[in-house]
């Protein structure tokens, strides 16, 4: 992501901040003009840009749950942001661990819908929009019920808070035999389905060349995901698919290249907001140099985009293992996931001119 500046004293802040930690202004994200606006301590409304005459700001409603920093107009007719208005269920907010787990899955989830907004992607709830709107259940597990299972359905993407244990996603991950598990992949993952479904599903050109780089997605879904789970992926997965989950459906391959498709732009995006640039010495070959020169956002070429990410994905990977951590990126961009990577960048960039066919 971007860096962001306090509107009062251009202090960097993150895009969490709603204080800035300079000139102890508060700050609220104005996602209509994707900056951070500042707020001197005491007032309870904005009025940015030097203009008195429009719009008057306020917090979004979860603001007072800690879930939110986003500003919405003082007349919003919901209280919440375009964010937080795709909320159908959250927890229960009583619960202060379940309250906790949703202000994490929140954060994770405006980072989401910041990303869907710079590509020009329709956020729409399901609540206004029946149809093709958007729209999350947050829930946790019940005592007697059936197990809450995070997944897509018509455009409702529903999440079992517990994701946001990090023991219980670090377990999970490792029952699951998964290289990455994060509530930003989550997110990233379910919305692909919302998406492939809105964009890819009734246009035939576009279906015809998915099942061309995918496969045929009329395969039995529920007999695919049985199979995997019982016989894991085919041994050469990793010389056409991004993960093992990828093998079980061509939904799966979409949604999990989707996922990457997110992860690559927001990766890129921050490394041209530090300037970031590859190039070890003593390494003539070009494929290990990088320069993170410009928006991914804004000038979407798949090719530069991945040959300038791969090495720096590489330098930030060996950084992580000095620390001990794990790889940032550890996946191979096959020539494969590079194609079909290229026609969701395509699908992305027709996405304005196919919703309005
Ligand atoms: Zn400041
Ligand atoms: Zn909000
Ligand atoms: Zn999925």
């Amino acid at each position: 992501m971007k860096i962001y500046h306090c509107g009062n004293c251009n202090y960097p802040v993150y895009f969490e901040n709603v204080v800035c930690s300079n000139c102890g202004f508060w700050l609220g994200y104005d996602s209509q003009q994707d900056q951070m606006v500042a707020l001197s301590p005491g007032r309870s409304s904005w009025q940015p840009y030097g203009d008195t005459t429009t719009l008057t700001f306020i917090y979004c409603g979860n603001h007072t749950h800690q879930a939110c920093n986003w500003l919405i107009p003082q007349d919003d007719a919901t209280g919440l942001c375009v964010a937080c208005d795709l909320n159908r269920t959250v927890p229960n907010l009583s619960d202060a661990v379940q309250l906790r787990e949703w202000q994490e899955l929140e954060a994770a989830k405006h980072r989401l819908v910041y990303a869907l907004l710079r590509l020009g992607l329709p956020v729409q709830d399901k609540m206004t929009y029946p149809e093709h709107g958007l729209a999350f259940d947050f829930l946790a597990d019940q005592p007697g019920a059936d197990r809450v299972m995070t997944g897509h359905d018509e455009g409702l993407i529903t999440l079992n808070v517990e994701e946001a244990d990090s023991a219980q996603r670090e377990a999970n991950r490792l029952q699951l035999h998964e290289k990455y598990r994060t509530l930003v992949g989550h997110f990233r993952h379910e919305v692909g389905h919302y998406y492939w479904d809105e964009l890819v599903a009734s246009h035939p050109t576009l279906l015809a060349d998915f099942r061309q780089l995918f496969g045929d997605e009329r395969a039995d879904y529920g007999q695919a995901l049985q199979k995997h789970y019982k016989e894991g992926a085919p041994a050469d997965w990793e010389s056409r698919f991004i993960s093992t989950y990828a093998t079980s459906h061509p939904w799966e391959d979409w949604a999990e290249t989707w996922a990457h498709y997110l992860h690559l732009l927001d990766l890129l995006e921050s490394a041209y907001a530090f300037g970031l640039q590859v190039d070890p010495p003593g390494m003539p070959e070009l494929t290990m140099q990088a320069r993170a020169d410009f928006d991914p956002y804004a000038d979407r070429n798949m090719d530069r985009i991945l040959s300038t990410a791969v090495p720096i994905t590489f330098a930030v990977n060996s950084i992580n293992r000095g620390m001990g951590r794990p790889d940032l990126y550890p996946f191979v961009l096959n020539g494969p996931v590079r194609e079909k990577l290229s026609f969701i960048n395509r699908v992305v960039s027709s996405a304005p001119a196919l919703l309005a066919s």
